[in-house]
């Protein structure tokens, strides 16, 4: 069920007052039009009709596509402290109601990153599973170790090459592409499988660099 609600919201740079709609739940199968809306960055974003001031609503949302089975829940923070707590909270509340009872075979992420739900989206969406993606991204950037921690890379799309990514340098303020055969894709995917990864989820998942060091290190849990 996709859910919004209005929300009258004073412009942070000019003070204006505007209503903006807010969505707090998207479900695809719902309206493609909204998941359109999402991909191209326009939902939960305020746009000042006096200033034209753009800036992302601080509201928490849930995306829901069923036939991918895919559930993100989206949580917007840059706090690191708060986004532990948020995570934690979000685990104990599917726990107390069995909703995860419901959801066998889905893969469950936890973001709090409007790009990181994009880019989980597009990773879905093109039958790719995003636990390989981060590791291939690490592998990416590690390519230029030196350059490694200033730049972050972000999965971008899928051409007759392979899988492209995106690698933006924060210092060089530049941005990179990098293309990978789909076959190096199959065999990450494959090792990882065969070392116990699953490719859904048990409960709700953060996947990132962080997560993706751990699935190399074999630290991993789950793994
Ligand atoms: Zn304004």
């Amino acid at each position: 069920m996709s859910i919004n609600l209005k929300q009258s919201v004073k412009c942070p740079k000019c003070e204006h007052m505007s209503d903006v709609t807010v969505w707090s739940s998207i479900t695809v199968k719902d309206s493609m039009d909204l998941k359109s809306d999402l991909l191209a960055g326009k939902i939960n974003m305020f746009k000042c009709p006096s200033c034209e001031h753009i800036g992302l609503m601080p509201h928490p949302m849930l995306y829901h596509d069923e036939d991918k089975r895919l559930m993100i829940s989206f949580s917007p923070t840059n706090d690191p402290v708060l986004k532990e707590k948020m995570f934690s909270d979000i685990k104990e509340s599917s726990k107390n109601s069995d909703e995860l009872d419901k959801l066998e075979g889905y893969n469950l992420r936890f973001v709090t990153e409007y790009n990181e739900m994009l880019e989980k989206i597009l990773i879905f969406d093109n039958e790719l599973n995003d636990k390989a993606i981060e590791v291939i991204k690490l592998m990416i950037l590690s390519q230029d170790i030196e350059k490694s921690e200033q730049r972050n890379c972000r999965f971008g799309k899928v051409c007759d090459d392979g899988l492209e990514f995106m690698i933006h340098d924060t210092i060089e303020n530049q941005i990179y592409t990098s293309t990978v055969p789909k076959s190096s894709y199959d065999t990450v995917y494959t090792s990882l499988i065969e070392s116990g990864m699953k490719p859904y989820s048990f409960d709700w998942e953060v996947v990132d660099p962080t997560y993706a060091t751990r699935l190399l290190n074999g630290y991993n849990n789950n793994f």
